[in-house]
């Protein structure tokens, strides 16, 4: 396998397609639904207020979201900043 150039940090070392979809590989779980933007920002709205209504801060929003298999290159980034802007409102 090749190994990604030095100062990538950006996980995980590989991806597949299935039945048209792309998936990446986790940590805890051996496939990570990867997202387009747009799914992304569905998902942040669901895990934060949609589901438990519990408005978890941007860190655990993205814990809570690879704990639901899904994967996006920025999602702590993303996460983070939909938690200020739920705030702000
Ligand atoms: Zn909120």
């Amino acid at each position: 396998m090749q190994r990604r150039p030095s100062g990538s940090r950006e996980r995980p070392g590989w991806y597949t397609i299935v039945d048209g979809r792309l998936y990446c590989r986790g940590y805890l779980t051996p496939y990570l639904w990867y997202l387009t933007p747009e799914e992304a920002v569905y998902v942040l709205g669901e895990v934060h207020i949609g589901i438990c209504r519990s408005h978890v801060d941007g860190k655990n929003l993205a814990f809570k979201i690879i704990r639901q298999d899904y994967y996006w290159p920025l999602m702590k980034k993303d996460a983070l900043e939909f938690v200020k802007k739920c705030e702000s409102i």
